[in-house]
């Protein structure tokens, strides 16, 4: 998506470790009109793909689902990060590190709201060593639901999560993959 790339260029900060910080439009603060965009590019994306529902992780990938959830007419589930290891019986959980935090959490889907009868597209706002996105893939695995898809807004592909996950045979789209980012450089990757 030209545009992202773009909005990446023009607002994004490279900052130490390898993080790109696009807190200006995609993040803390939400470029609304671009965000619609983003929902309908995805639509587009996986217009055959039969998803069924879509399921984000909180926190930023919730409103790149809900744009994506209302442009394809599907409900959004989101996973929510758990600190405690105390997990009920009726969810589902997993644990995720967390790239930018450092840390693991147990990321926990309610059991009712993902089922056998389901076709799963996983959407999110980064791509980086893809353990949010295998994460989420183990909680659909548990359901028995099935992962037609996996969409993330930015994919650093410096960082390979998304093409050990191509590798493995899922579908993995990314709206802008940045394959090298120096302090001064952005190089994507054409698609
Ligand atoms: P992964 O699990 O693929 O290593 O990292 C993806 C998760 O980490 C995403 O949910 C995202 O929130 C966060 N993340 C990874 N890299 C970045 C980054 O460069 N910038 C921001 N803002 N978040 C990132």
């Amino acid at each position: 998506m030209k545009k992202m790339e773009e909005k990446i260029l023009a607002e994004g900060k490279i900052l130490p470790g390898g993080v790109l910080k696009v807190g200006s439009f995609l993040n803390q603060q939400i470029d609304t009109v671009f965000m619609r965009e983003i929902g309908e590019e995805i639509a587009e994306l996986f217009k055959d793909s039969g998803a069924t529902k879509i399921l984000t992780i909180e926190a930023s990938g919730i409103p790149i689902a809900v744009s994506a959830g209302f442009a394809m007419n599907l409900p959004v589930v989101y996973a929510k990060k758990n600190k405690s290891s105390n997990i009920s019986g009726d969810c589902y959980s997993t644990l995720v590190h967390s790239f930018t935090h450092g840390n693991k959490n147990n990321v926990i889907v309610t059991k009712e709201y993902i089922s056998s009868d389901d076709k799963i597209l996983i959407v999110d706002d980064f791509l980086a060593h893809g353990s949010a996105l295998t994460g989420l893939i183990e909680i659909c695995e548990m359901a028995g639901a099935e992962v037609v898809g996996c969409c993330a807004a930015i994919e650093k592909g410096f960082q390979l999560g998304g093409d050990r996950l191509r590798e493995q045979g899922y579908r993995i789209e990314s709206l802008a993959i940045v394959d090298e980012m120096t302090d001064t450089e952005i190089i994507f990757r054409e698609q």
